[in-house]
């Protein structure tokens, strides 16, 4: 039996997942792979770790996302014990979330019911990395990793999750800066409970709620404001962005992007200058880039056609730089 889950990407609707906004990612090409048989014991091989997770070893490093899993899951699945190697083309911590379609592997390979409904399996496993990776993830990445379909991308409502489709057939670039905020973490969990304070203070149970009322900023002041005005602009970014992609409007897309980043950049504040300056680079070349996940490092995304591909990759010669494609979310064989 094999699973395979893809990696994603998100492009657009970013630090909104969890304030309970839009977001907009797909899955991409690049996928994690886990090749199992039913078995009496619990035994998974890494070939990236070169080493075995079985039930007994502690919950720490990359094993914790695998046993956390497979503790969320347990509590709601009849699963049965597999045996397997896990193989991976998705690179870790480059924004594709490795993370959330190792999880999303390991979920589907241990349920035993077919029929088990995806949304429900997102949501285990965030409360997996919640609980046992530490991050305080919004449902985007799961949800995404196992729902997304080919050429299209993947419009979620994080606070009702409900879900559409969006025609996408866009060359999805990634540029790794090769830098990666050894803090990102808790400055990602940072924003989050700043986020909530913020909704606190504007009388919402969250800022989706204060976006929908059209609320007035003004009770905050500073960090505080800018960070709300981030928020509503990136809600409306990503309502714009279907409709421009509904009408083929690649350019307006892209434009989006940018506008994306800049607010990224100066209002929310989780850019560093050598994301700024290869967000240049790449739009430049493309219809448009932005910061692609938490932020602090990382990877920069951009859409482009096949011809610009030669020259992205002549510009950015040092980096590790991926094209991608949109494709289907996780599935089960036989
Ligand atoms: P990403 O953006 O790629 O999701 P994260 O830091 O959220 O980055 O998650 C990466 C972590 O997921 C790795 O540090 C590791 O613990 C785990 N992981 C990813 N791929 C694998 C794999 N093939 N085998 C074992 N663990 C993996
Ligand atoms: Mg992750």
């Amino acid at each position: 039996m094999r699973v395979i889950a893809p990696g994603r990407v998100n492009l657009l609707g970013e630090h909104t997942d969890y304030n309970g906004g839009f977001v907009l990612p797909c899955a991409v090409n690049r996928e994690i792979r886990i090749n199992f048989e039913e078995s009496k014991e619990f035994e998974l091989y890494s070939e990236i770790y070169k080493d075995y997770v079985k039930q007994e070893d502690k919950i720490e490093g990359w094993k914790s996302y695998i046993l956390g899993t497979k503790k969320e899951i347990s509590k709601h699945y009849k699963t049965r014990e597999v045996k397997g190697k896990i193989r991976s083309t998705i690179p870790v911590g480059s924004g594709m979330s490795s993370s959330a379609a190792l999880e999303i592997a390991v979920a589907l390979a241990i349920i035993k019911n077919r029929r088990a409904k995806p949304m429900n399996i997102a949501k285990l496993c965030r409360r997996a990395e919640h609980r046992y990776a530490g991050v305080k993830c919004g449902i985007m990445d799961q949800a995404s990793v196992i729902l997304s379909k080919k050429n299209s991308l993947f419009f979620l409502d994080c606070r009702e999750l409900s879900y559409s489709y969006v025609p996408f057939d866009g060359i999805i670039v990634v540029v790794d800066s090769g830098t990666k905020h050894e803090l990102s973490a808790s400055y990602y969990n940072r924003r989050v409970s700043e986020c909530k304070r913020r909704a606190k203070i504007l009388g919402t149970k969250n800022l989706r709620e204060a976006w929908e009322k059209r609320l007035e900023l003004g009770s905050l002041d500073g960090e505080l404001k800018k960070r709300a005005e981030h928020f509503f602009s990136e809600m409306d970014r990503v309502v714009e962005a279907t409709d421009a992609l509904r009408s083929e409007d690649m350019h307006k897309f892209g434009e989006l992007m940018n506008l994306s980043h800049l607010s990224l950049s100066q209002k929310f504040e989780v850019s560093t200058p050598l994301m700024d300056k290869l967000q240049r680079k790449l739009s430049a070349l493309c219809y448009g880039a932005k910061l692609t996940g938490a932020g602090f490092g990382g990877s920069i995304v951009g859409i482009c056609e096949e011809e610009d591909i030669e020259k992205i990759k002549e510009a950015f010669e040092g980096f590790q730089i991926y094209f991608l494609r949109s494709t289907d979310g996780a599935w089960f064989s036989n």
